[in-house]
């Protein structure tokens, strides 16, 4: 048994996070984690082997349309899906090995195995029990899955099963028309599968801004992706290997089926506390089942903190790391702040998708007064070049005082344009500040600038 200032449980980007900044603090870590490498869902089962895999086909996308046209002569490549795997891999070994690394460094305990917490103040981790004098939950989420449907991780898959397929499927049916079920369904889709998207909703991306779903649906149309939109899955039912969802159009009611080799469910996830004994403690929890916590992140137990997934807000990696400083700094006795208002959400498809801040409709729906400063990729050279001249950026300021309230990006690089935005946004800047900024040529980021010009006199390049 050991006694340490603070133990965290769950190694994803929240609770590493918290260890090292814990660390650097001068607290004594420890952090348990059951998984056989560090890194949380994130780095082992969900953004960075994901943005491998979108990263490979979207190699494989250029080499098939836009080589020839730039003198690039040859055949495309053939897929080695193996490779491709092994790849996707390789690179999230690298990453996980990584945070080993950062444990060594910052001299943090890593507890291999579940933990659960049989009081306040302790962590019983296999057979045994360890002091904390604070706790943080950062045990993160898992695949949230409609009833009705069987998932068995070979026909009927979450994103886990969908990250390390055996075979390319040739048939694709994705229920979800949310970030992880469209960037899972471009990767197949690259990858010469029929791929056909079912939604709830009438449009895809739910809460994004309405315009931007829109045109991202168009450009995934053209991609080969094909959506049904407005419908109600009822079930799935796998015979000989291959999946059945039934679904019934919701404004007619009509019922209807589609086969395919692979079924992705990818409706959400919810907040994973299975086993940590949180109801025997009686920790809070909100209607949602999400661990109920103050500004401080603390939950209603004296020394227990949560962060990440498993609390209220959006399921991000960069929230759960804010979130994970944040906590850490809470308990050295600081005074941290997570700005709500500014966190940015990326899509990695091709074209990529960003947005920060306020919506048109949330803007609308509060009765705000707003200005929008548009500016097309097609007006951006470097963008042109590089057979990204699809997409463009939308700003939203404030009508009066100019104030940056939100950012739109469908286009090139658009995840990390969105930062530019984002610090604006932290420095309560107005559309004007970026305008007058000097802004190299040719970039990408030179239509964040003419977006900004067009809040004010003028776009020039339009
Ligand atoms: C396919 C996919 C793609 C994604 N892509 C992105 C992206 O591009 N960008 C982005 O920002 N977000 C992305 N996300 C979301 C992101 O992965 C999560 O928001 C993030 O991992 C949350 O971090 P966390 O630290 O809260 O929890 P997690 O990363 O889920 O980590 C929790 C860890 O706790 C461990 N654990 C749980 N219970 C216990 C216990 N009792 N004892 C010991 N260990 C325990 C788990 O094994 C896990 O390793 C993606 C998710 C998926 C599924």
């Amino acid at each position: 048994m050991s006694s340490y200032d603070v133990i965290v449980i769950g190694a994803g980007p929240g609770g590493y996070v918290s260890a090292i900044r814990c660390a650097q603090l001068g607290m004594k870590v420890a952090v348990v984690e059951g998984r056989e490498t560090l890194g949380g869902t994130c780095l082992n089962v969900g953004c960075i082997p994901s943005k491998a895999l979108l990263h490979a086909t979207h190699m494989l996308h250029e080499a098939e349309h836009n080589f020839a046209e730039m003198g690039l002569k040859g055949k495309a490549p053939s897929v080695d899906w193996k490779q491709m795997i092994s790849y996707k891999e390789k690179t999230v070994g690298q990453n996980t090995g990584g945070i080993e690394f950062l444990f060594k460094k910052n001299k943090i305990d890593w507890l291999q195995g579940w933990g659960s917490i049989p009081e306040a103040g302790k962590v019983k981790v296999g057979d045994e029990v360890h002091d904390a004098k604070n706790i943080i939950i950062a045990s993160g989420s898992e695949a949230s899955v409609l009833p009705g449907i069987e998932v068995d991780e070979k026909t009927v898959v979450t994103s886990t099963g969908a990250l390390t397929l055996p075979k390319v499927p040739k048939s694709l049916v994705v229920i979800g028309a949310g970030v992880i079920g469209l960037e899972l369904g471009s990767v197949y889709a690259r990858l010469g599968a029929e791929v056909t998207v079912i939604e709830y909703l009438d449009a895809i991306t739910p809460g994004m801004d309405a315009e931007i779903a829109r045109q991202f649906q168009k450009m995934l149309t053209k991609q080969g992706l094909k959506f049904t939109l407005g419908a109600a899955v009822q079930g799935v039912e796998v015979k000989n290997n291959k999946a059945t969802v039934s679904y019934v159009v919701r404004k007619d009611e009509s019922e209807h089926t589609i086969t395919a080799d692979t079924v992705l469910v990818a409706t959400g996830r919810k907040p994973y506390t299975t086993g940590l004994g949180i109801d025997a403690l009686g920790v809070a929890l909100t209607e949602r089942g999400q661990i109920k916590t103050d500004a401080s992140y603390a939950t209603n137990v004296p020394g227990i903190y949560a962060i990440g997934d498993t609390i209220e807000g959006p399921m991000l990696a960069h929230k759960a790391e804010d979130e994970g400083m944040a906590v850490a700094e809470v308990i050295a006795g600081q005074k941290p702040h997570v700005n709500y208002g500014v966190i940015p959400g990326v899509i990695y498809t091709h074209p990529e998708v960003s947005n920060v801040g306020e919506t048109e409709e949330t803007l609308k729906a509060a009765g705000r007064a707003y200005k929008v400063g548009k500016f097309p990729f097609l007006g951006n050279a470097r963008a042109k070049a590089n057979f990204a001249g699809d997409g463009f950026v939308k700003l939203l300021v404030d009508a009066q005082t100019d104030r940056i309230l939100g950012a739109h990006i469908i286009g090139p690089m658009a995840g990390d344009l969105i930062h530019e935005i984002c610090v604006a946004m932290e420095f309560g800047a107005a559309a004007e500040d970026i305008a007058r900024t000097c802004h190299a040529h040719p970039t990408y980021s030179e239509a964040v600038r003419e977006a900004a010009l067009a809040c004010g006199d003028g776009a020039i390049h339009v």
